[in-house]
């Protein structure tokens, strides 16, 4: 016999970190994840060297650079990880990488083209997981970029 679960069974049952299954609120306040730093940071309750932002998406510099340039760009919504999103990110997250290149060059670590060959560069990362290497469980993208070297690789 099959059993008929409710409708949002997955939302209101899911591991609270996975919050970004849950109905999307359109009330900013709301869409913080208790202790989420970048939540927080997104919505302005702690402060960040924002270099970008609109209803979608914030980007600033990281606090602990591991190049010339290092930023993060992050989406207001609370998604843990990359293995968290879905086909309703998608555009989200091409947003995102259309993004890098744009701020990398603004903020000097940009990737040009040139009689002479390529010049400059960037790398962007994302980590997931433990075994990514993943510190905060709200996704972001790393901008990292400028003439090496750089303090580490990551
Ligand atoms: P990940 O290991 O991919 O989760 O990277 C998390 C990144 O967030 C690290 O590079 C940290 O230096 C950076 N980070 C942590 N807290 C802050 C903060 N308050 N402002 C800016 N960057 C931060
Ligand atoms: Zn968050």
């Amino acid at each position: 016999m099959w059993i008929r679960w409710p409708a949002d069974f997955r939302y209101r049952h899911f591991d609270p970190r996975h919050a970004a299954l849950a109905p999307k609120n359109t009330e900013k306040e709301s869409q913080i994840v208790d202790n989420c730093i970048f939540c927080k940071i997104a919505a302005g309750k702690i402060p960040a060297k924002t270099v970008y932002e609109d209803d979608d998406v914030i980007a600033f510099h990281d606090i602990h650079p591991a190049a010339p340039v290092h930023v993060l760009i992050v989406p207001r919504e609370h998604i843990p990880t990359l293995a968290d999103a879905n086909e309703k990110h998608t555009a989200l997250l091409g947003r995102m990488m259309v993004l890098a290149p744009k701020l990398a060059a603004e903020l000097g670590g940009g990737y040009r083209h040139t009689p002479e060959g390529p010049m400059g560069g960037f790398k962007t990362l994302v980590n997931s997981g433990p075994d990514g290497g993943q510190e905060v469980y709200h996704l972001h993208l790393h901008v990292m970029g400028g003439p090496r070297p750089w303090r580490s690789e990551r």
